[in-house]
């Protein structure tokens, strides 16, 4: 399906993101914005912004934003396409959606989407018909997989032959490059092509809004040699952390409910979907990420964790558990009879059964407390201390103080411990974290928010003064004026701006404006498909704080449009004087060190050019 970029970006200039909005969330206006609840996140007090000037919203809880697309993406939880549709019907334009080329041609990433999506037919086709695919679909009825389990996940299976997926790649004109750069074909040293899932049977790994972005193949038979699990690589389309399995087919109920259950595996999460336990997610195969953390509590804050009660899985368990509490999640851990996945125990217990352990779910705390006394910890006072040292470390992430005294209390009196030993555990631990955060803090100083903080790289050392000034400059390209556009664009490029992030923003914007090309920010931000970099950018244009908005204040009687680019060139003026004073701080170095007085001259010529210099930058722009 493809509708060209010009029209996208046509329904989307005609449609007011303020009237597509204020339906589902009671907004109020404050200052030129307006202001409410936000969707994707409990909260009381609203962080939620909406801006029709700039037609982008952004949540300053849980960093959610965009354009009206993305709102109504993450809102009906529905795909791009079906999101500028929806938008078109509304506002009057029609669409035709083909599946023929347009003269500009689809993105590099929909030619992706497109390949896994041919792929992920075809395996399904094998599954259910090719003659081969007797052992797969004996494998799903061994694991009672009904058929239409098996359609509602897209399960498939790729043929146990070198070529089989290449020559259908072939007959169905895929570019066989892709195909390898999307990991379903692999190459050789010698250079030769092959299925790189060949004879494994396939789970379709799908994004939050259900497109396939990646396969995980299972292998039937144990070979010599032969991973178990195959997943497909990092792609345009695939970033492994911040996917979680099953989250498009699970979000309707994890939110109906306002719970998530976690889980480690594919089979475990279809199983329990057919059994009619929905909210569901995966991990598989990897730890949990922050981003899967972050991605989860768009849809709630109370998980169920389900995983092995080994010590290893255990172990895996504690690190998610850490992630959870510092998003203030609320985590319940259930464990199953040992011997059992949640696979096997819903196929011989059924749904209740599952949902009896899933209620009788116990507190991360508990769970551990629990874990750690069946060990025999707490006999000897040297283990008990060890223990107790463990079980604090997780509630010094929890950030409310009344929380986790009621959670020691509780713990204390359940298990005979002193609540003393454990207080002083936690205030302990706490003033370690408190040294790290005071030593975090430093580091973002000044940086304004914390998305701000997560894409700005941490091993590149870049002065914090000119990254501020860079904020700045990227933060005037989304007010929506072109005149402010063209001076940013005539005065710097993305060589000069340190932070990849900004440069790529700084190119996008730059080819927009040498296009002609609508420049408000919900056009632009558009034009960015990162998810994280458009809410970067929507976070630092609505910010509450904004220089130049306090310039607005010291002049009250000037036209806004003046003031922005007076603003503007004083800002790039600054950046630039910036630049150049890091370098001359180098000739200062240079000086010190300097052995004679013949390269003092020479240091000192440099100096006055780089003034001289300056003084120029001064003239033009102020
Ligand atoms: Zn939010």
């Amino acid at each position: 399906m493809v509708i060209p970029e010009q029209k996208i970006e046509e329904i989307r200039a005609a449609a007011n993101i303020y009237d597509f909005i204020s339906p589902h969330i009671a907004l109020r206006k404050r200052g030129r914005n307006y202001i409410g609840l936000c969707p994707f996140h409990n909260e009381k007090t609203p962080s939620f912004t909406v801006s029709e000037e700039k037609q982008i919203f952004h949540c300053f809880g849980c960093h959610a934003g965009g354009n009206v697309y993305r709102f109504i993406m993450d809102y009906q939880k529905i795909s791009f396409i079906e999101a500028v549709q929806d938008v078109a019907k509304q506002v009057g334009i029609s669409v035709e959606v083909t599946q023929t080329e347009q003269t500009e041609g689809p993105s590099e990433q929909e030619m992706l989407y497109d390949v896994n999506t041919i792929a992920a037919r075809y395996f399904l086709e094998n599954l259910l018909n090719a003659p081969e695919g007797e052992t797969a679909r004996k494998y799903f009825e061994n694991r009672k997989i009904k058929l239409s389990t098996i359609r509602t996940f897209g399960l498939g299976y790729a043929l146990p032959a070198w070529e089989a997926f290449i020559n259908f790649a072939r007959d169905k004109n895929i570019e066989l490059n892709k195909a390898v750069q999307l990991g379903l074909i692999g190459k050789t040293n010698e250079g030769r092509l092959y299925d790189k899932f060949s004879g494994r049977i396939i789970f379709p790994i799908f994004s939050s809004t259900g497109r396939v972005i990646a396969f995980g193949g299972r292998i039937l038979e144990n070979r010599e040699n032969t991973a178990k699990y195959l997943n497909s690589p990092e792609s345009v389309v695939y970033t492994k952390g911040r996917v979680l399995y099953g989250l498009s087919h699970a979000k309707d109920d994890i939110r109906k409910l306002n719970k998530a259950i976690l889980v480690e595996g594919y089979m475990d999460l279809i199983s329990l979907h057919q059994a009619g336990v929905k909210n569901v997610v995966a991990v598989s195969g990897t730890a949990l990420t922050e981003e899967q953390v972050q991605l989860l509590s768009r849809y709630t804050k109370n998980v169920v964790l389900l995983f092995d009660a080994d010590a290893a899985g255990m172990k895996a368990a504690m690190r998610s558990i850490e992630l959870l509490l510092q998003r203030d999640m609320e985590i319940k851990i259930a464990s199953l009879p040992s011997g059992e996945d949640p696979d096997s125990y819903v196929n011989t217990y059924g749904k209740q059964a599952f949902e009896k352990i899933i209620d009788r779910a116990q507190n991360f705390l508990e769970y551990q407390t629990d874990y750690f006394q069946k060990q025999g910890l707490f006999n000897e006072p040297s283990t008990t201390a060890d223990a107790i040292r463990e079980l604090m470390k997780p509630v010094a992430l929890i950030q409310d103080e009344l929380k986790r005294s009621l959670l020691i209390k509780t713990i204390a009196k359940k298990f005979n411990l002193r609540e003393m030993l454990l207080e002083d555990e936690l205030r302990k631990t706490l003033a370690g974290h408190q040294r790290e955060d005071q030593i975090e803090a430093k580091r973002r100083k000044n940086v304004e928010s914390k998305v701000l903080a997560e894409i700005l790289p941490a091993d590149k050392q870049i002065p914090q003064h000119i990254f501020n000034l860079e904020v700045e400059l990227i933060k005037l390209l989304f007010e929506g004026s072109e005149k402010v556009v063209e001076l940013i664009v005539h005065h710097i490029n993305d060589e000069m701006l340190l932070s990849e992030a900004n440069a790529a923003i700084f190119n996008e914007v730059a080819e927009a404006y040498n296009a002609d090309a609508d420049l408000t920010a919900g056009a632009l931000i558009g034009r960015i498909k990162d998810e994280k970099i458009q809410q970067y950018i929507s976070n630092i244009t609505l910010e509450k704080y904004s220089i130049s908005k306090m310039w607005e204040e010291l002049h009250p009687d000037e036209v806004r449009g003046n003031i922005l680019e007076k603003y503007t060139k004083d800002v790039l003026c600054k950046y630039k004087h910036a630049h150049l004073d890091e370098n001359a701080k180098e000739f200062y170095l240079e000086m010190e060190n300097a052995q004679n007085d013949d390269d003092k001259i020479i240091i000192m010529k440099r100096l006055r050019e780089l003034n001289r210099e300056k003084q120029l930058i001064s003239d033009e722009l102020l």
